[in-house]
């Protein structure tokens, strides 16, 4: 259906609101793409409607903008246009018998250009009665569009209130602009959720008393009086400019709905409070090249706008939103219609631009610092007052009736619906809890990854969203993880090796649970800790020969610097050898020997004289070591990160025996094929050495408690700090604390009685068998497949490279751009990624990419795994692949159609090219028809 909206000149206040007012500040809205190119031509827009530049100013309403064929992804559709009548708001105020006019005259040429419903934009809606003069006189149905605002507002409060961790349930809630109509709506929808609601009014007039008695809230006409009693307000007044800075408490968050804005502009200064720009609704992606005003402002639009275009999308020619008391339940249903149709609310922006992670984090400090001083409060308050203390006294609503304290501290609602209703049948009631426990996962997931989005790694959580992997896992029980809707899925990640024992193996936990119950010591430095002691010993009994020392620390970069360390304290060398490709660690000194030039890079210099050689190359090895002035040679039995990478058969014997012959030690890092994983307690027993030094970590614990070890031959020890001016030269106060020790001795025994590195030797073979038999139904879809025990890697052939070409150019959200360096890399990963994400969202197994080489995807479950699982890892790995070589073969015909101009004349390749545009090939969605799609 088609529409209008009607909306008057910018004012100085919503001017500010696209920043044209700072010389030309416009353009730091867009940051990427042509952005002279838009600005000129908004900028151009603007001065021909609105009279900003030297043109004249138009004296009967124009058209400002048009929208092209909006389409939601059901097929529903609108077109539109936006009307300007030659009114700013101080005039609509001033002179609202002429707005009113030019209103109507731009209703009748909507009219007249085919609209079946016309939405009335800012003032145009207040002055003639909230619309309801406009409709009696006009030739099609009319809204205000307050109704989506009311929605938008009170959901841009609840975002605001999630991301700041705020329980609206037990805070004061002002709202200015009562009696006005969205003013009014919002307290009505605030009222059963806050714990006290204040209401600010111009005056005491008979409807604004009445409106505060119905909700049982306090009515003042004061605005500094209400805004020193609360930090959350809702502000929809119609006068703008009202909230000046010095009347907010630090830490307020204001959702202005003002036309003009309520709040001024100078608040901007203050970075202890946040002004939200309210009732702005988020457009859905496609919307936005379809107008100019949508592609405007990081597609947030107002919410009468947006109601407009939701009754246009759902053909309904009728009137809405009119007149000054809204109907909650209309509120409620265009909010739902708006959320089917893609619109949606958690994207707050203030002064014109998205409230960024840095606004959010100096606010969420603000808050969290008056939060501890409020605590502080309450616990002196109780230490006072006697043991029946009013200690809930805020939670008082404004009838002075305690809220239930179960039923206020449940963390931020965030309700779909505002209404509640009431039913009391079993059924519905367990349906009602079930969602109720959905939406609580749902806020918990986002706020998780909002959180860690914004405080540990943007890059990490952009990046598993793009790949389909924006998982959060809460829980981890032997071979299972779950997220916290409580989704099984079963973990052939293991940690990178670190959960040999599976998660939370019971008797680790019984272990350290024990300790904890007798008070075990924490540290102790200086003390020889009986836990340490023991775990040493038994740690040494099951190493190669010759290892006879341990140092405790905390992870595996932490051995390695222990190794390297001793190793040159022990020869008086300075040099390290390493290997390409080679992966130990990432602090300096094990950056250093680790063979990636892009993790290394970005810190240098590194340590001095460390060389690389090739894995595997004992030429080059003996080479460098003839000279025999390097101290070390540092190497993995099996190359993990870099992709699961063997060596060839008896290399590191024969690279010991180099070492031996010139005096080089041999550092094994067993950090990753320690403690079972390939079949033999360590990796270094199957490959027969003994080495000098050793690393372990990851599994040490059972994954329970962070813990990392180095052992040496005695003598080296000794060497380098069997004195007493060097017995403490290399320490860490956390290593070999009594927790990570029990539970490493706990490990080591599960290990052992649990004949768990057999397991890994027979689940292993199982797998490769089962793998390399699928390598032999379709070989050209692998590349490789190798592995010992249960450390394997799957290598996958990379795309052709017209599919890599034509994936670069549809790079559509710029992070393969984002990503330059790996870009190639990237692209080529795509069946790797593919096959992760299938196998994660159909069949509920976690796998990963290796991260130096993205076509090998790495199947490391615990050694706990049961022939059972395995095979059923088999039967959905072999699913996947056929889905994969379907969807590659696919990408690969229409590509090559395409290119060299097939596809006109094949229905079918058009079809597929179609389907390609539209976003990629269609996958199917259930196993059942990944299996169907398998078997045809
Ligand atoms: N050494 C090897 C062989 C590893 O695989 C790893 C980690 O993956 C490390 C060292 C570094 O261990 P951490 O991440 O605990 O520092």
């Amino acid at each position: 259906m088609k529409f209008a909206f009607v909306v008057h000149p910018l004012s100085e206040e919503s001017k500010a609101l696209f920043q044209m007012d700072d010389g030309g500040e416009l353009l730091s809205h867009w940051e990427k793409g042509n952005l002279l190119e838009i600005c000129n031509f908004v900028q151009d827009a603007m001065a021909e409607s609105v009279g900003f530049g030297n043109s004249a100013a138009p004296t009967s309403p124009t058209v400002l903008d048009r929208f092209h064929t909006l389409e939601t992804s059901s097929g529903k559709s609108a077109e539109g246009r936006v009307y300007e009548i030659p009114c700013t708001a101080q005039e609509i105020l001033q002179d609202p018998a002429r707005a009113i006019q030019q209103t109507e005259a731009a209703v009748r040429m909507a009219a007249d250009w085919g609209a079946g419903i016309v939405g009335l934009g800012s003032l145009t809606s207040v002055v003639g009665g909230h619309g309801k003069y406009i409709a009696e006189n006009s030739p099609i149905p009319v809204t205000t569009g307050n109704s989506l605002t009311v929605f938008a507002a009170i959901k841009n409060l609840y975002q605001a209130c999630s991301e700041l961790d705020i329980d609206i349930r037990r805070k004061t809630v002002t709202v200015v602009g009562v009696p006005g109509s969205i003013a009014t709506a919002a307290a009505r929808l605030l009222a059963p959720e806050v714990g006290r609601l204040m209401l600010v009014a111009r005056r005491h007039s008979p409807r604004a008393v009445r409106i505060a008695k119905e909700l049982q809230s306090d009515l003042v006409t004061d605005i500094p009086t209400a805004l020193s009693q609360s930090q959350l307000i809702l502000s929809a007044t119609s006068s703008g400019n009202c909230i000046k800075p010095e009347m907010l408490q630090s830490g307020s968050v204001v959702i202005d709905v003002g036309v003009p804005t309520d709040v001024t502009r100078s608040v901007r200064r203050r970075d202890d409070v946040l002004v939200v720009a309210g009732g702005v609704v988020d457009v859905p992606q496609p919307f936005l090249q379809k107008s100019m005003l949508l592609g405007f402002h990081f597609g947030l639009v107002p919410g009468c706008l947006a109601e407009t275009i939701n009754l246009a999308l759902e053909d309904r020619a009728e009137c809405f939103s009119l007149g000054r008391d809204l109907s909650i339940e209309s509120v409620n249903e265009i909010g739902a219609i708006a959320e089917t149709n893609g619109f949606s609310f958690s994207h707050l922006s203030s002064f014109g631009r998205p409230v960024e992670d840095s606004m959010w984090s100096s606010m969420a400090k603000v808050i969290g610092r008056q939060r501890i001083e409020e605590q502080q409060l309450t616990t002196n308050r109780c230490s006072h007052e006697s043991p029946n203390g009013d200690v809930f006294r805020h939670y008082k609503n404004g009838n002075g009736k305690h809220k239930d304290s179960s039923q206020t501290i449940q963390g931020n609602g965030d309700p779909k619906s505002f209404d509640s209703p009431r039913d009391n049948g079993h059924t519905s009631a367990v349906k009602d809890g079930q969602q109720e426990s959905k939406k609580r996962c749902d806020v918990a997931n986002r706020r998780a990854r909002t959180l860690f989005h914004r405080y540990v790694n943007p890059v990490l959580v952009s990046l598993t969203k793009q790949s389909g992997l924006n998982k959060t896992f809460v829980r981890g029980d032997g071979l299972v993880i779950s997220d916290a809707e409580d989704n099984r899925y079963l973990d052939f990640v293991s940690g990178f090796g670190s959960l040999n024992l599976g998660h939370n193996h019971p008797r680790v936990v019984t272990a350290v649970r024990d300790a904890l119950s007798q008070q075990v010591l924490g540290f102790c430095p200086s003390a020889a800790n009986p836990h340490a002691a023991a775990l040493a010993e038994r740690l040494v009994s099951i190493s190669p020969s010759g290892l006879e020392m341990v140092f405790f620390c905390n992870s595996g970069a932490e051995s390695v610097e222990a190794a390297l360390k001793l190793a040159r304290a022990a020869t008086e060398r300075t040099g390290i050898v390493y290997c390409h490709g080679s992966f130990h660690g990432k602090s300096l000194g094990a950056l250093s020997v680790t063979g990636n030039r892009s993790y290394q890079r970005p810190f240098g210099p590194l340590l001095p004289d460390c060389h690389a050689v090739p894995y595997g190359n004992l030429e080059v090895l003996e080479r460098l070591l003839a000279p025999r002035n390097m101290a070390a040679f540092i190497v993995e039995p099996i190359q993990g990160e870099a992709g699961m990478i063997m060596p060839p058969a008896g290399y590191l014997a024969e690279a010991q025996r180099i070492c031996r012959n010139t005096g080089t030690l041999l550092i094994a890092d067993e950090v990753q094929t320690g403690m079972g994983r390939t079949g033999t307690i360590f990796a270094s027993e199957q490959a027969a050495i003994e080495p000098d030094i050793m690393t372990v970590a990851k599994s040490l614990s059972g994954g329970v408690v962070p813990i990392g070890a180095m052992l040496a031959r005695r003598d080296l020890w000794m060497k380098a700090y069997g004195t007493v001016d060097r017995f403490a030269l290399h320490t860490s106060t956390f290593g070999g604390g009594s927790l990570a020790c029990v539970a490493g001795l706990a490990a080591i025994e599960t290990l052992v009685e649990e004949r768990l590195p057999e397991n890994a030797a027979a689940r292993g073979f199982q797998l490769l068998e089962g793998l390399n038999k699928l390598n032999h139904q379709m070989p050209e879809y692998f590349r490789d497949i190798r592995g010992q025990g249960l450390m394997i890697g799957v290598e996958l052939t990379p795309l052709t490279e017209s599919v890599v070409t034509h994936l670069k150019r549809t790079d559509s959200s710029g992070m393969l751009q984002y990503l330059m360096s790996g870009v190639d890399e990237m692209v080529r990963s795509f069946p790797t990624v593919f096959q992760m994400q299938i196998l994660l969202e159909h069949y509920h197994i976690y796998t990963q990419v290796a991260r130096s080489n993205p076509l090998v995807l790495r199947i490391q479950p615990p050694l706990t795994i049961d022939e059972a699982k395995a095979d059923h890892f088999l039967n959905a790995f072999g699913r996947t692949c056929v889905l994969g070589q379907k969807v590659e073969g696919l990408f690969d015909e229409v590509i090559t159609r395409s290119i060299s101009g097939q596809h006109g004349s094949n229905h079918d390749a058009e079809a597929d090219h179609n389907t390609m545009r539209n976003g990629g090939p269609q996958i199917s969605t259930t196993p059942a028809e990944i299996d169907e799609q398998c078997n045809s």
